[in-house]
């Protein structure tokens, strides 16, 4: 089992690092044909306009579409959560794989970055550090999107079926709990989904 990690921009080296720790093979990603060889992918947190617009210019987002639309399992954190939104509140989408709504930069300059505990019930009991960077919010979401978590009473956590999408940046924090849960999406068991 191989996971591929989006690699034109952004944190995408931590998330290599953190996959690692969980015992699973991470290769980056820069050329379509790289897509071919792997089973799941992130796409890391960074500027979303700048790896939107890398992933139409080196033609990696209609491999990414159909892969996904075949079940590839695929986790967007912060900049990868707006490229994987349905709507981006006043821009225009990239993917556009998800029935969600972002607004980017959400939370304002002057608490533009902060780490709080979260809590993430199909994690377990223990909540769970949460770095925000810049980070969008979700504003809606549609009737096939389970919210896994929020952080007063915004949506932080959502999953669709195969596709996983967080504001925040799990790979800053050494908890590798939500990397866990992502390769047991196409690794393990499909879990049951707990709406919160
Ligand atoms: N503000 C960035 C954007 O709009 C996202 C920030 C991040 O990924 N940490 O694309």
């Amino acid at each position: 089992m191989r996971t591929g990690i989006l690699a034109m921009q952004g944190a995408f080296r931590e998330h290599a690092e953190a996959l690692r720790k969980c015992g699973c093979e991470a290769v980056e990603i820069r050329k379509p044909t790289e897509l071919q060889f792997i089973d799941a992918l992130i796409i890391p947190g960074g500027e979303s306009t700048v790896i939107g617009k890398l992933l139409r210019d080196y033609r990696l987002m209609e491999i990414i579409i159909a892969k996904a639309n075949s079940g590839m399992p695929i986790f967007g954190t912060c900049a990868g959560a707006i490229l994987l939104a349905g709507k981006i509140e006043a821009e225009r989408r990239w993917l556009g794989l998800m029935d969600i709504e972002v607004r980017r930069n959400a939370y304002g300059r002057q608490i533009d970055s902060f780490e709080v505990e979260v809590d993430i019930p199909v994690l377990g009991k223990e909540p769970f550090p949460a770095v925000f960077i810049r980070a969008p919010r979700i504003e809606r979401v549609g009737p096939g999107v389970n919210v896994l978590a929020r952080h007063k009473g915004g949506i932080v956590l959502v999953r669709q079926g195969n596709l996983l999408a967080a504001t925040f940046h799990p790979e800053l924090t050494g908890d590798l709990r939500l990397h866990r849960y992502f390769l047991e999406m196409f690794c393990g068991e499909r879990k049951k989904v707990v709406s919160v």
